[in-house]
């Protein structure tokens, strides 16, 4: 087979494969044609691209930074409706971009990834997919998602209920919500954007909540023509605008990564935002967090607490014992009857890596390797897997701004990897053991006093053992900077 960055002599078998057609593995796509890099495939296992923006079509589904910013950078779209567009727009989007930069005939739909092995006598991978075939490639890029795959609380009798009832990801479009007894489980991001929708409609709401986020309001509205105009006709406005909220949600890290005195600002703009929003104290009390601001990701919405106040609407605030067929009982026994039920639950992060087959260099697994928890050198790439790059890996997510910042530097940083490889026509790249560990010590060293471990909340950030596995702790700057260059010092490569 070709070694990387040679053309593709056998295309069932393309030297590098990225898994995932998301906004991840579309901006790897993208960044490798850009630079020569043609003999690649996507696998992706939906029939469909677009990833969180295909799977996620619940009503009110909208990103939660500003559309300019959570967009490529190499593709900026001059002509947004909203300050925040909706799903369906970002979805076209990438849809557009797919097509534009002819990706493709570079998609494999429909084929799922089941296990990558890695093969010492030939330092390859091969990689099974879901209809039983096999593909040899040198490199492969995974960019299955962090937020991909739906978590289910586990409540006692949940199997045994005889309504209506799907995850937040998995819309039932089929199911009129007109009228009937609704449950949601969960208050976060998904939920505070389809509960508005769902309480005008419902006949009665049960919002159930465990944990109540900090909610800013959302400087959302539709663009107006002339603005968007301007954008067109002059990229350089739409750059300009593009980089003024990069530095404004850049600011606000401010306070999880410098001074938490910075996060007071942040705490009396959601103090006001609920007091003017929710006049009635007992409600106020119930949604009022107990932990400090920035702890969970802060949420933004002007329409969620009036939801909450309305007539047909409940917050339940215990937690649920069982699942009845007919009805979600509460703690102290109460027996909320219910038509349907919608988890707004999240999704599974660190406890995703249980279900991977990923098996490294002599046979090691990806488990193993990770016993204590995920880690990556700058999250993309860890000790005995050569030539695996990961997309949004370990330690890589952020709670101020936007993640296509982020993806946009790991895929420079994998394709500095890849012209590595090809300038010095070697087989394998591998990061040594004690670059990774003292690159992961320091992280860990860093995020110790920041307020995603210190203040008081138990978030999707942290795995079972309390350690922040999602969060990179300082300015996104900072990460863009070092992931410029690869220095060569850290990593062994096999020739
Ligand atoms: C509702 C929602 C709203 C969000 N809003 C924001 C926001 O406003 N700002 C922000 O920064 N982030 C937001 N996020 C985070 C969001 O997930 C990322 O911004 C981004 O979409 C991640 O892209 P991705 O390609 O890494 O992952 P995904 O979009 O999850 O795409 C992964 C792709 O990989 C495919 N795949 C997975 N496993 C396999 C396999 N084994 N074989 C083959 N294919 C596979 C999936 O089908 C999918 O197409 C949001 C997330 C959700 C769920």
């Amino acid at each position: 087979m070709p070694a990387i960055g040679e053309d593709a002599a056998d295309p069932r078998n393309p030297a590098i494969t990225i898994v995932g057609a998301g906004f991840s593995g579309l901006c790897m796509a993208i960044t490798l044609k850009m630079a020569g890099f043609h003999d690649f495939v996507i696998l992706e296992k939906s029939h469909r691209i677009g990833g969180t923006w295909r799977d996620n079509t619940y009503p009110g589904c909208a990103c939660d930074v500003p559309s300019p910013l959570y967009s490529y950078s190499f593709r900026l779209k001059p002509d947004w409706s909203r300050v925040f567009a909706p799903q369906s727009e970002i979805w076209s989007y990438l849809n557009e971009c797919a097509i534009e930069y002819g990706l493709e005939r570079h998609i494999r739909f429909s084929t799922e990834v089941v296990g990558i092995e890695y093969q010492d006598a030939t330092q390859t991978w091969r990689i099974g997919v879901s209809s039983g075939d096999t593909h040899i490639s040198h490199a492969v890029i995974s960019g299955i998602g962090a937020l991909h795959i739906p978590k289910f609380p586990e409540l006692p009798g949940r199997e045994s209920f005889a309504g209506r009832s799907f995850h937040s990801a998995a819309w039932d479009h089929s199911y009129d919500f007109t009228g009937k007894r609704v449950a949601v489980v969960g208050t976060g991001a998904s939920a505070v954007q389809f509960i508005p929708q769902i309480a005008e409609r419902a006949g009665h709401l049960s919002v159930f909540q465990r944990t109540p986020p900090w909610i800013h309001p959302k400087p959302d509205f539709a663009l107006p023509e002339g603005l968007k105009s301007v954008f067109r006709r002059f990229p350089g406005a739409a750059r300009g605008a593009r980089h003024w909220v990069y530095w404004l949600l850049e600011s606000r890290a401010l306070g999880f990564v410098h001074d938490p005195r910075f996060l007071r600002g942040q705490h009396r703009a959601a103090r006001r935002h609920l007091r003017k929003q929710v006049p009635d104290p007992v409600l106020r009390a119930k949604v009022t967090p107990d932990y400090t601001i920035g702890c969970k990701r802060v949420l933004l919405s002007n329409d969620y607490y009036p939801a909450l106040a309305r007539d047909n609407v409940e917050l339940v605030t215990e937690d649920i014992a069982e699942i009845r067929p007919h009805a979600i009982v509460g703690r102290s026994g109460r027996e909320h009857p219910v038509d349907a039920i919608v988890y707004g639950t999240g999704f599974k992060v660190v406890d995703a890596i249980d279900e991977q087959h990923i098996v490294g260099r002599d046979g090691l697994r990806i488990q193993d390797a990770w016993k204590n928890g995920p880690h990556a050198h700058l999250g993309v790439l860890t000790a005995g897997f050569p030539n695996l790059f990961f997309l949004l890996g370990p330690n890589t997510g952020l709670g101020h701004t936007s993640i296509i910042f982020m993806i946009e530097a790991q895929t420079h940083y994998i394709l500095e990897c890849l012209r590595l490889l090809a300038r010095t026509r070697s087989r394998a790249i591998e990061v040594k053991p004690e670059a990774e560990r003292e690159y992961n010590r320091r992280i860990q060293r860093r995020l110790a006093d920041k307020v995603w471990n210190t203040g008081g909340c138990r978030s999707w950030y942290l795995d079972k053992n309390e350690v922040n596995r999602s969060i990179w702790p300082g300015f996104t700057a900072e990460y863009w900077a070092r992931t410029r260059r690869v220095n060569p010092r850290d990593f062994v490569l096999h020739r």
